[in-house]
């Protein structure tokens, strides 16, 4: 099996290291309320899920 011939440098790895970035995923837009929702779920602002009212929102809450 091959080994590495030498040590990577603190430098190098950090260097490396600077591609790897956090990506905000699994965010989209709800059509009625345009509030940010997770796909494939209720949306938590307007109760609604595929144009359907799942969820009845309490005016007073
Ligand atoms: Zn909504």
């Amino acid at each position: 099996m091959a080994v590495p011939f030498r040590r990577t440098s603190k430098t190098k790895k950090r260097m490396r290291r600077t591609h790897y970035k956090i990506e905000a995923n699994g965010v989209t837009k709800c059509p009625s309320c345009n509030s940010m929702i997770r796909p494939h779920h209720v949306c938590s602002e307007c109760g609604q899920y595929k144009g359907k009212n799942v969820i009845e929102k309490q005016p007073n809450e």
